[in-house]
């Protein structure tokens, strides 16, 4: 055979042939790097096993012996049932499998297995095993450690082979792999090799072991992250200068004065983050991130009116018309007594009003815009544009912010999202801003009560949704679409829509989800907006930001069906205004689930984004729907969260001394982070 490297085909290795290298290919392993990087999603310690005879009716444990003997007895009743007798050093132990008799095809004598349930008693002691595994034969040594690997496996190929294989050729596989950390900085972060990292990995002498191995490889993989994110940074904030405003005290003391309130800490404390930057000659690149109703807009029109004061325009940009429609009206209402008027530029502006609302830009007349996302696309000039508000910013990727920041007039930069999320994971997404929170209210606000109701209640609830809507208030009620059951979902939906207004001929029904199209979807949320519409059914797309202070019940059916997060963001619909709000979900059973009796306890977004990726534990919070694409395989959150603000320690210290990482001993890092976030290129390119 020749000489072995990373990229040779796994299919030439020993103990692989054509049709194996096709089951491997099913499981994302085609070269002999992904072998080498192909690792246990599970160890077996046996430190934690049961020995047999220690086995006590009532208990749940697990053991490993050999098989001894077995067999398929069938009962009276014609239930074949597989029975095997099982031993290890301290005794034997008998198992049954009711109506698996297809076991006797799979399981021989002198195995070695891994058994694990519940010890009941039927003519003796008996385990009724909810999980088997056969971890090899007698004459296996991989299979004999005291820490045994489970590998991810796939029809055709199972674990046991998988770990044969790996097991076979590791030492000539671990040879051959460099360690592209740079040395130095493996030892300033106390970080084993590469080498030591996978030995320990697949054939660990301890649990603790493996644990440091996989450790290793989660910062590795996270560093890939964190270069594109501080890379981005580097080239957001040193790539062109910013504007360097100074602090006037002419239109932001002003509105200080104006308002009819006080702000609150937060605010205070954001909005002196916000202008340190601004005041700096580098670019800010800010992200502010508050729960619905924190005042995330005042503290926005603040960093406006400063560049408005040092003679700048400022935009403020929103994902959908109405959002921007809507943040014109609390702007405009905000700047009245400061004698000062903003331009609304939307998509469906006739085409001479839009041209004067572009000539009115170009030459300096307006100075404070709202508009659409479409603002920055399309091209709008402006006369000096210092500054760029960007609402709800959480579904950009890192690689879109990048875009934006490499854009004509180096505006100023400041996000707006209205999703809490955990520091640890902040660091993630958005690793390449620094970040203002805002956490508490502003005192005074309409307070929601979260109620739990089973279908028991449902009547009464749509009751009080009805009496609501009658005594001039308004309701939204809510229903889940997801992907894989859309169309019955969104049947559900109109079922709904159509059921109540059959049935409430003295209230005004409406109905939105995701496949309306936008201009129907606005039209339906401004009917709401204007009070036409009292009772809004609506799927998950209300989510994001509308404001209707009026709507102060929201009834979510099916909450089993939600995240938590997500539900959060949902009860932040209501609540907007003085008068308090209710927010009802109506579970599908009477067996509700804690998680949602611990919702309806916590009003803390960000409290509820730590329960939210606790619950998820590796966390589809970072799946490709909310992250632009980034997904981890082997870190995992929250266990990792220190390794991630090492990655982020490692990436600044590597791109602080190599900025494009050019250097000879950088090529392998960039090679692989480029490698998995191929888009990140531009920002790696020389000069
Ligand atoms: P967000 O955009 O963070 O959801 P908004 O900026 O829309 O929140 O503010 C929510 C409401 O709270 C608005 O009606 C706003 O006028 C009001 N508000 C903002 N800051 C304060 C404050 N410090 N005290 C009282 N009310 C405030
Ligand atoms: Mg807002």
């Amino acid at each position: 055979m020749p000489q072995l490297r990373l990229d040779t085909p796994v299919q030439f290795l020993k103990g692989i042939g054509e049709k194996r290298a096709e089951s491997f290919a099913r499981l994302g392993v085609a070269s002999v790097q992904d072998l080498l990087f192909h690792i246990p999603h599970r160890y077996i310690d046996a430190s934690s096993l049961t020995p047999m005879a220690k086995a006590r009716v009532g208990d749940d444990v697990a053991c490993v012996g050999t098989v001894v003997s077995k067999g398929v007895l069938p009962t009276r009743k014609g239930l074949r049932i597989f029975h095997a007798v099982l031993r290890d050093a301290s005794g034997l132990l008998e198992c049954a499998w009711p109506g698996q008799s297809f076991l006797d095809r799979v399981i021989m004598p002198g195995q070695i297995v891994l058994v694990a349930g519940p010890i009941r008693f039927y003519h003796g002691r008996q385990m009724a095993p909810r999980e088997l595994v056969i971890l090899g034969d007698a004459d296996d040594p991989t299979a004999s450690g005291r820490i045994i690997p489970v590998y991810p496996a796939t029809e055709g190929l199972s674990h046991k082979q998988i770990r044969a294989v790996i097991n076979q050729h590791l030492d000539a596989m671990v040879a051959i792999v460099p360690d592209i950390l740079p040395e130095a900085l493996r030892e300033r972060f106390k970080l084993p090799s590469l080498r030591d990292a996978l030995h320990a990995l697949h054939r660990p002498t301890s649990a603790a072991a493996a644990e440091d191995g996989r450790r290793r490889l989660a910062i590795d993989e996270l560093l890939d992250l964190q270069l594109m994110l501080a890379r981005a940074r580097q080239v957001a904030r040193e790539g062109q200068r910013g504007t360097q405003f100074t602090v006037r005290k002419t239109l932001t003391t002003s509105l200080r004065e104006a308002l009819p309130w006080e702000l609150t800490s937060d605010q205070k404390q954001a909005i002196r983050e916000i202008f340190d930057d601004m005041t700096k000659a580098e670019r800010m690149h800010r992200l502010l991130m508050g729960d619905v109703g924190t005042g995330k807009t005042v503290v926005a029109l603040f960093a406006m009116l400063l560049a408005l004061e040092n003679g700048y325009q400022a935009a403020l940009m929103a994902p959908t018309e109405l959002l921007a429609e809507q943040h014109y009206q609390t702007l405009s209402k905000l700047l009245a007594p400061l004698g000062l008027v903003p331009e609304l530029l939307l998509g469906r502006l006739g085409a001479v009003d839009k041209r004067a609302a572009r000539a009115r830009l170009a030459d300096g007349t307006t100075a404070l815009v709202i508009g659409t996302h479409a603002l920055v696309q399309e091209q709008v000039a402006f006369q000096k544009l210092g500054l760029v508000v960007i609402d709800e910013q959480h579904r950009f990727g890192v690689e879109q912010r990048a875009a934006l920041m490499q854009k004509g007039d180096a505006p100023d930069v400041l996000l707006l999202t209205a999703t809490p999320i955990p520091r640890s994971l902040a660091l993630t997404r958005f690793g390449d801003l620094d970040i203002s929170i805002l956490r508490a209210k502003p005192p005074g606000r309409g307070i929601i009560r979260t109620a739990l109701r089973t279908p028991a209640h449902r009547n009464r609830v749509f009751e009080f949704v009805r009496k609501t809507a009658l005594a001039g208030g308004q309701a939204y009620v809510v229903l889940p679409v997801i992907e894989e059951s859309e169309r019955a979902d969104l049947r559900a939906a109109e079922t709904m829509a159509t059921s109540l207004t059959a049935k409430w001929l003295d209230v005004g029904v409406g109905l939105v989800h995701g496949r309306l199209k936008p201009p129907e979807r606005d039209q339906v949320m401004r009917a709401f907006r204007d009070g036409e519409v009292q009772v809004l059914v609506a799927t998950t797309v209300i989510e994001v930001g509308i404001d209707v202070p009026n709507a102060t019940v929201m009834v979510i059916e099916h909450p089993e069906r939600f995240g938590l997060a997500q539900l959060h963001q949902l009860r932040g619909r209501v609540g907007r205004g003085e008068k308090e709000s209710h927010c009802i979900l109506l579970a599908a059973s009477s067996n509700v689930p804690e998680r949602l009796r611990a919702f309806t306890l916590i009003d803390d977004g960000f409290e509820i984004a730590e329960l939210d990726l606790a619950e998820r534990g590796r966390g589809d919070l970072l799946g490709a729907r909310q992250s632009g694409g980034i997904d981890f395989k082997i870190a995992r959150f929250p266990e990792d969260t220190d390794l991630l603000s090492e990655a982020r320690a490692l990436a600044r210290a590597v791109l602080d001394a190599d900025p494009t990482l050019k250097q000879r001993e950088n090529k392998a890092l960039r090679d692989r982070a480029l490698a998995r976030y191929p888009r990140g290129e531009v920002l790696f390119r020389v000069g």
